[in-house]
């Protein structure tokens, strides 16, 4: 299998040298974009390709607003904080997320609560994390929702979206909305993909896109929260040095941070969202492809979760066990076709060994036997 499984990969990218995981596409207007940014002298973090690329990503995912970032987990960091998370609290998140997730939330002086995933989207699961709540937490007479452990506050909960396939929004926000918890979403990896027509990233309260080098569209580095007008203000302002307005005079009216994204990272972002839709189409049927080709054979391939289309970030296959899993690594890494498996769970991480945590079966599960397979937008979608 893993031999077909290799020949069907060249196949798709038409090459015998190495095979990368995802690697980013300029075909569009990106050097034009760039270009004009240094021809202007307005590389920095004053220029027309910041508000630009605000504007027609807030047009793209129907967010009231969208705030440009130097990365993704600055726009994390920023979120969590008017989401009114502060030193000393708790944030649920999932066990199977990338570190930078429980980072912003260590960069509030916060602490997250690790929850079991659900099989079908590999994100938060709501029913674990009612049964954590119901078993955990309550309610106390303000209404805020503490940890029975040590009363602790917890205070938000930062679903998210595994290689840009959709968790359950709906049950989800009933659960927040029951416990008074604010929902963040961590939609870093799912830019593009909507949960009942909505992007994900715009049905929390706030929500953060991440354009790394290794994401859907990139920037450079870069990334963006979504959020309505009254908080996206509050954001803009935390994340250009606290300053107020003023002709010439620097006032800065509370602790600020240079999260500002360049106009020369924002010119690439523009010319990269252009072609967002065409990237994304040439996901899904590479996704589709792998999809047939692994049908009843050892390998499970991962698919959109219903009521949802999933951008396909990353293809994921789900193997037997760790052997097969080890062996599926083993043999493609091999013969130059990159695969990884997918991130150790943040609970076993040194840094996050001593944070509060629910079962983590599905997880521990999914940790031992998934995989990504080379996911990068197909040359023959490009023409
Ligand atoms: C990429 C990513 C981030 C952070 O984005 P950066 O732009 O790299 O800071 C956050 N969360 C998840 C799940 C990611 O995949």
């Amino acid at each position: 299998m893993f031999d077909t499984l290799i020949e069907f990969i060249r196949d798709q990218y038409q090459t015998k040298d190495f095979i990368p995981l995802h690697a980013p596409v300029f075909s569009g207007r990106e050097r034009e974009y760039v270009l004009e940014t240094i021809e202007s002298t307005f590389v920095s973090s004053v220029g027309a390709f910041v508000d630009r690329f605000e504007q027609d990503m807030a047009k793209y995912t129907g967010s009231q607003r969208g705030v440009a970032t130097v990365n993704g987990t600055a726009a994390l960091h920023i979120a969590l904080q008017l989401a009114g998370v502060k030193s000393g609290e708790l944030v649920i998140t999932q066990a199977l997320t990338f570190v930078a997730t429980c980072n912003a939330i260590a960069y509030c002086g916060a602490e997250p609560v690790f929850i079991d995933v659900d099989r079908h989207t590999l994100g938060l699961s709501p029913s674990a994390l009612q049964s954590w709540l119901a078993e955990n937490a309550i309610l106390d007479a303000d209404g805020l929702c503490r940890a029975k452990a040590d009363n602790r506050i917890v205070r938000a909960c930062v679903p998210m979206h595994t290689f840009g396939h959709p968790v359950e929004l709906d049950l989800l926000v009933e659960v927040c909305t029951q416990w008074n918890l604010v929902l963040v979403e961590d939609a870093a990896e799912s830019l593009g993909s909507f949960y009942k027509n909505r992007h994900t990233g715009t049905i929390g309260a706030l929500g953060m896109l991440s354009f790394n080098g290794n994401k859907i569209i990139t920037t450079g580095g870069g990334g963006m929260i979504l959020t309505n007008e009254v908080l996206g203000a509050r954001a803009k302002h935390l994340t250009t040095t606290a300053k107020k307005p003023h002709a010439y005079e620097y006032v800065h009216d509370e602790v600020g941070y240079n999260y500002r994204l360049p106009n020369l990272n924002a010119a690439l972002g523009c010319a990269q969202l252009e072609q967002l839709e065409k990237f994304i189409e040439a996901k899904r049927a590479l996704a589709g492809r792998y999809a047939s080709l692994l049908q009843g054979s050892a390998l499970q391939f991962v698919t959109e979760p219903a009521d949802c289309r999933s951008n396909y970030w990353l293809n994921a296959v789900i193997c037997e066990s760790a052997a097969h899993r080890d062996a599926l690594l083993a043999e493609t890494n091999g013969k130059g076709v990159m695969t990884r498996p997918i991130w150790g769970l943040m609970n076993t991480s040194p840094t996050y060994s001593h944070c509060l945590k629910g079962d983590l079966s599905n997880s521990t599960w999914l940790e031992s036997v998934v995989v990504n397979l080379p996911s990068s937008v197909l040359s023959e979608f490009l023409r």
